[in-house]
């Protein structure tokens, strides 16, 4: 999340600041606070009419933005709350997976699942319900969440859990930040990996091929996931690169098991928003190295798990208009014919997305949590006017297909939508109901999804 000093308002005794969510296109004006365990809150409760617990702001639309609230940021102490010699371990909701990834491993235990961003925390995970390139074989991250501490707005801080207010515990997973302040969690571990994988680097050369390339792929390898070439100037629109990766285990003696300490690369180099000649030629390139490389080599880990981290703050590429994100979820019901309809409205729209993956997807959590079985289509597109109408058709197709948009990502969805596409809705907002009945908490995507 980027924030202007030089451009600061006022509003009695708060400072409002601009501040864009990740992909650069939602704006909102705000306040902000970080929240120590000794506590303001009190404080800042009493000084703000709505509030917003934020992480890093990693979210690529308008779930982590508030106008005219205060964003609350929980504050730990950078180190794991508890020791983690039965597989479980406390830890701070304000730890970002860059810092936790670390801690865990130099004990032997690393997380189930992660998202492909290093920045993001752990209140983040829960609150999006995360998936990785491992959901149809592990889920999401609110499996190996045993445990939240949250602080509601009446600033009462409670436990919650499968077995205790489990309702609460439940809408919290996948909640986008509106049932409290998530300041603690219990995670669930397994045995960390060798700090490389083994991958496999399949190319296709169409649409049909890549689906049922990555179909196979996906159950035989722990990690997959599908990069298309979908700029509309290609030979082969549709081609792309399938990497399927397997973790090797390791024993604490053996030589493979070094320490996993993963992190950004370098700023990316300042070059124009890509059009439609840059996709054209990046594409292009990509897979023509694929095809030169194609075979079962040894990756780092974070080279499989975290790809955009190979350059920092990329995003920036898309400055000033920012872009978007459209992440839908195909249901298996729908079956790959709908994938395939949603990329030929990509193609009728005439603009090319200027990066493109799919992901299998396997059992879902309910509630407001995104994944379910079946496909998940990510593409990014540069802002621009005819985008915005692209997207509404893409929102539109979605709810017919019987699938849903990702919350983390949407920054276009409206609220009639997005009643269709979320079944448990309902439960989820009696509990919002119940503990927000005057909707202290509000963020711009809670207000225009009217949740
Ligand atoms: C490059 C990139 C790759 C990504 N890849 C993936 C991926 O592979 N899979 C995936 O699922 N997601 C992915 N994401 C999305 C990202 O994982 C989520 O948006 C995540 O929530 C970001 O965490 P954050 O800490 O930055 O949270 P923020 O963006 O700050 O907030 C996200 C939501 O969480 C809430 N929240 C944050 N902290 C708390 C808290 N302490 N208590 C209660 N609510 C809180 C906020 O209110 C907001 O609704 C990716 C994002 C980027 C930028």
């Amino acid at each position: 999340m980027t924030s202007s000093d030089s451009n600061l308002i006022s509003d009695n005794n708060r400072r409002l600041v601009p501040v864009r969510g990740w992909a650069g296109y939602c704006r909102a004006s705000s306040s902000f606070r970080s929240l120590s365990a000794k506590g303001s809150l009190q404080e800042i409760l009493h000084e703000t009419s709505s509030w917003l617990p934020v992480g890093n702001g990693c979210s690529y639309g308008d779930a982590a933005l508030s106008a005219g609230g205060t964003r609350i940021q929980p504050v730990g102490s950078g180190q794991l709350h508890s020791d983690t010699k039965n597989g479980t371990v406390w830890v701070s909701a304000s730890m970002p997976l860059s810092e936790l990834l670390p801690q865990l491993s130099i004990r032997g235990w690393t997380l189930p699942v992660v998202p492909g961003v290093l920045s993001a925390t752990v209140g983040g995970m829960v609150a999006s319900d995360v998936h990785g390139k491992n959901h149809l074989h592990r889920g999401s991250f609110g499996n190996s969440v045993e445990t939240l501490e949250l602080i509601l707005t009446d600033g009462q801080k409670i436990k919650c859990s499968r077995e205790t207010e489990p309702d609460i515990f439940r809408a919290t997973l996948g909640g986008m930040g509106l049932t409290g302040i998530v300041t603690s969690v219990l995670l669930r571990l397994v045995r960390r990996s060798a700090a490389i994988a083994e991958v496999a680097v399949t190319p296709t050369e169409d649409l049909e091929q890549t689906l049922q390339t990555l179909e196979k792929v996906a159950v035989d390898s722990e990690h997959s996931s599908a990069w298309v070439d979908f700029s509309l100037k290609s030979q082969n629109p549709g081609r792309g690169v399938i990497t399927g990766g397997n973790l090797i285990p390791v024993s604490e003696e053996s030589e493979t098991y070094q320490l996993w300490q993963p992190c950004s690369g370098p700023e990316f180099p300042p070059l124009p928003t890509p059009g439609e000649k840059l996709v054209f030629w990046h594409n292009r390139f990509y897979h023509l190295l694929a095809r030169r490389t194609s075979r079962v080599s040894y990756w780092p880990l974070e080279k499989l798990f975290f790809p955009l981290e190979a350059w920092s703050s990329w995003q920036k590429v898309y400055e000033p208009a920012g872009f978007h994100q459209h992440q839908s979820l195909i249901p298996e019901e729908a079956g790959l014919s709908a994938v395939k309809s949603l990329f030929q409205l990509v193609s009728k729209g005439g603009i090319s997305p200027t990066l493109v993956v799919i992901k299998r997807m396997g059992e879902g959590r309910g509630g407001l949590s995104f994944p379910a079985p079946g496909w998940t289509v990510s593409m990014d597109f540069a802002h621009g006017p005819e985008v915005l109408a692209l997207l509404g058709r893409l929102n539109q197709f979605t709810v017919e297909a019987g699938g849903r948009v990702y919350l983390s990502k949407d920054s276009t969805l409206s609220a009639e939508l997005m009643r269709q596409m979320y079944p448990d809705l309902g439960s989820f907002m009696e509990v919002r109901n119940r503990v927000d009945p005057q909707r202290r908490i509000r963020s711009c995507l809670a207000d225009r999804l009217e949740l």
